[in-house]
């Protein structure tokens, strides 16, 4: 098991966002957490990466406690959040992204070798290299959300609904090129309101409702569920 969330109540002043919530994600694996607007997903990665601290229950990291572990701590420590709405500076360029997600890399070898590698994933990222962030389209925006998280070297990447706002082709490259990440080994936890897409590359899948694991399974298994069919994939 590479991370596991166990029994966490999270709330937001009164609301409880997350009710007794437990799931796992081994090592290799994808796995997407799915659910309608509101029933928690975005609190479930916040959770991980500290920026929500649970009342109660544990999250552990490649065995270690880090439930209470604020977020740049987590973010060098072999977790990499891509955020809802990418969030990529602006004004920086595509390079300078980059290598603001390489922070804490002090080896200038290491940063390169990263790079090159985010080229091969996307070397749509490597043509606009010097252009500013700000001025790319939204799925440019989300490939170098995606590169600039790779730059940290992370064991676990979470992505927060990365197929959002973006045209159904663009929404196909992203899913291959997750496809293809975690192919060469790279664990993912995806977070999305494309259910179809989700649990087709997804090796396990979980149903969230309101704060609460409905249901877990093969994405395979998920997708062909009639409840998951008819709440998910109508
Ligand atoms: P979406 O797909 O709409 O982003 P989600 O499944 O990611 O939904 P969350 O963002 O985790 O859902 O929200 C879970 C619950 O917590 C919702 O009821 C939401 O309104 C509430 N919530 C989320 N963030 C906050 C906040 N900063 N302050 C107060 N309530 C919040």
């Amino acid at each position: 098991m590479l991370i596991e969330l166990k029994d966490i109540n999270a709330f937001y002043g009164g609301i409880h966002a997350l009710k007794g919530l437990n799931i796992h994600v081994d090592k290799g694996e994808i796995v997407t957490l799915i659910g309608s607007n509101g029933a928690g997903k975005s609190t479930t990665l916040k959770t991980i990466s500290g920026q929500v601290v649970p009342k109660t229950g544990e999250v552990i990291f490649e065995g270690n406690d880090i439930t209470k572990q604020p977020p740049h701590v987590t973010a060098v420590s072999g977790i990499a959040h891509v955020p809802e709405g990418r969030r990529i500076f602006p004004r920086l360029t595509v390079r300078e992204n980059l290598e603001m997600g390489a922070f804490s890399v002090k080896d200038k070898k290491v940063i390169g070798e990263r790079m090159e590698r985010v080229f091969h994933y996307f070397p749509r990222v490597k043509e606009r290299i010097n252009q500013l962030g700000g001025t790319m389209s939204g799925g440019e925006q989300q490939m170098l959300a995606i590169g600039r998280a790779l730059m940290s070297g992370p064991h676990l990447l979470m992505l927060d609904e990365p197929s959002m706002g973006l045209a159904p082709i663009v929404v196909e490259q992203i899913f291959e090129i997750i496809h293809e990440l975690n192919k060469e080994g790279m664990t993912i936890l995806l977070v999305e309101q494309n259910a179809y897409q989700a649990l087709q590359i997804a090796h396990r899948g979980y149903v969230i409702q309101t704060g609460e694991i409905k249901m877990v399974g093969e994405g395979r298994v998920l997708m062909n569920d009639d409840i998951v069919k008819e709440a998910y994939l109508a």
